[in-house]
């Protein structure tokens, strides 16, 4: 048995495939014959070619014309004159072999692609790296996975996955392995979105995991189980089975109110990392989107996306949730979000560091664009904005004014949009937690992070592994600080939701709801489990438990009060 941490619950099953971070090798040295090496490298292109057509289909198929549109890019740019004319002729007149011809000629594109103004053709050098590297692999024959085309229930076993694979997943892959990341990394978030079990930091998991093996992944409790026996295998898929009944079951609930039984009515919202998620906000019943966490349309390339991409997106976002409100929280990078085109400067603790509104505030160019598209998108439907990792007042009255600005500029170009769009500021770091009652005078929703409250309060890095035992949300200090927040901003009269990890865990929500919290947000997949506590719950009975567990000591009795 293998062992990483639960980043995305359920039981999965399926073989192994594990994706080996294969490397092409350039091969040096001169071309002795040029006309093999032309006809080689005329060989890999065109198989490269009908790969790319080959994922263009079925992505165009499965995911819609949207994710599709990258491949149509990479046969333009596979097919350029430029480029193959490049390579030939590096071929033929330098005697470059055809690793070498292909490995320059699209080093040399890159740098071209990098260095011009227009932000469009800067992000094409992505399109570049990519088309060559598949090139590079057809020459030495490193097979490329489709991960769109599997034919039987698999469990992806890797290194790390980027964002954009687990964007092209084949609803074959029923699970993930991966050996880094914690809870809160992109792609345990992603796993959560995307409601696929999973296990991440497993350390050694691709040497160890042979592709065809058969792997359980129990999401739950963060363990791998490779070939068990056929009497395991069996408990496995029954828990399964148990689990989809569990799911089927929660179905009910669709429609229904999410209010209990003495009538006090919760919201409970969705937190999504793209548009592709809205699929499951709608599936699942969400009462609006309270955490729509940005900084992922800004990864996977190289530079920032444009006001206008960004306007698109939003917009798209917000018609498509129609009256319901859509919470957008402004870029949200450093930490462990890194975006190299940013240069950011290294850090020796970046979650300490240079993050998120920090940023923000001081590179208006990054901000701006993305705070007027969100105020361009604001006049199709309910969009709120939110601010991340405010740690006082002044922060709050800063990105007013850049935002106030952005306002002001519209206005003189005569583009609309809504004057009474909320502000709201995430409550992530203990000072401005403690200070929730001044800063409620600022804005008019705060919502709890508590993903990133637990890491500060406890002095417990998110993602180090050795010290995870140490990152309790059932913590005293966590649970009283989170209390006082929500009274802050009851008395204050503004809205007052947690969106961080605490919110969909189960076992917690009658003491949040007890603490008096009306707006939860959480992964679209657990939103029907929380509605089924709520139903159950009664919110006076609810007020009393939540001050008894108040007055205990520890996170663990606490966790066992309330089991
Ligand atoms: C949090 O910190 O709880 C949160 C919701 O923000 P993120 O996980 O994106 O840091
Ligand atoms: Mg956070």
């Amino acid at each position: 048995m293998l062992v990483g941490k639960n980043a995305s619950g359920g039981i999965a099953l399926g073989r192994a495939l594990v994706l080996s971070p294969q490397e092409p090798t350039i091969e040096e040295g001169r071309a002795l014959d040029v006309d093999r090496e032309v006809r080689r490298y005329r060989t890999a292109l065109e198989k490269s070619k009908a790969e790319i057509s080959r994922l263009h289909g079925s992505v165009l198929e499965k995911l819609g014309a949207d994710k599709a549109q990258i491949f149509e890019a990479h046969l333009l740019m596979i097919e350029d004159p430029e480029l193959t004319d490049a390579i030939e002729n590096s071929i033929r007149g330098e005697h470059l072999l055809a690793t070498k011809a292909v490995k320059t000629a699209g080093d040399q594109f890159v740098s071209l692609f990098q260095a011009m103004d227009d932000e469009y053709l800067r992000e094409r050098a992505l399109d570049v790296q990519d088309v060559t590297q598949r090139v590079l692999r057809n020459l030495q024959g490193i097979e490329s996975v489709d991960l769109t085309a599997l034919t039987e229930e698999t469990v992806l076993v890797a290194h790390d996955i980027t964002p954009s694979q687990m964007a092209t997943l084949s609803p074959k892959v029923t699970g993930i392995v991966t050996e880094i990341g914690g809870k809160t990394s992109h792609t345990a978030i992603m796993a959560r979105t995307l409601d696929l079990p999973a296990v991440v930091g497993v350390k050694n998991a691709a040497g160890t995991i042979r592709t065809g093996d058969v792997v359980v992944v129990d999401g739950d409790h963060g363990k791998i189980f490779l070939n068990p026996s056929d009497a395991d295998l069996r408990a496995h898929e029954k828990q399964r089975e148990d689990l989809a009944l569990q799911k089927k079951s929660l179905r009910a609930l669709v429609g229904l109110p999410s209010v209990t039984r003495d009538h006090r009515t919760v919201h409970l919202e969705a937190n999504i990392a793209s548009p592709l998620d809205l699929q499951s906000v709608l599936h699942n019943d969400a009462d609006g989107i309270g955490l729509f966490r940005t900084e992922f349309i800004y990864m996977d390339r190289t530079a920032a996306p444009s006001e206008e991409e960004q306007f698109q997106i939003y917009r798209s976002v917000v018609e498509k949730l129609g009256s319901k409100p859509t919470v957008i929280r402004t870029l949200d990078v450093g930490g462990d979000k890194h975006l190299p085109y940013l240069n950011i400067p290294h850090e020796e603790n970046p979650f300490l560091g240079l993050r998120a509104i920090r940023y923000c505030l001081k590179h208006p160019e990054v901000f701006k664009p993305q705070l007027r598209a969100l105020l361009r998108a604001s006049v199709f439907g309910d969009l709120w904005v939110m601010f991340p990792m405010i740690s006082g007042v002044d922060e709050v009255l800063a990105a007013k004014a850049v935002l106030e600005e952005c306002r002001r500029e519209l206005t003189a170009e005569g583009k609309p949009f809504r004057a009474d769009l909320r502000i709201g500021i995430m409550i992530e770091i203990p000072s401005a937690a403690l200070l929730a009652d001044v800063l409620a005078a600022h804005v008019d929703f705060f919502s709890i992070g508590t993903t990133d409250l637990i890491q500060y309060v406890c002095a417990v890095d998110r993602m180090n592994e050795a010290i995870h035992d140490l990152y309790d949300p059932f913590h005293p200090a966590v649970l009283r600080l989170i209390r006082n927040v929500i009274a802050a901003g009851e008395r204050a009269g503004i809205t007052v939701a947690m969106c961080g990890e605490m919110a969909s865990n189960s076992k917690l929500t009658g003491v949040l709801l007890g603490f008096g919290l009306t707006h939860f947000s959480m992964a679209p997949a657990s939103i029907l489990k929380i509605r089924k506590k709520i139903r159950e719950a009664s919110f006076s009975e609810a007020k009393v438990a939540a001050e008894r567990v108040l007055a205990l000591g520890t996170g663990r009795e606490i966790e066992k009060s309330l089991s």
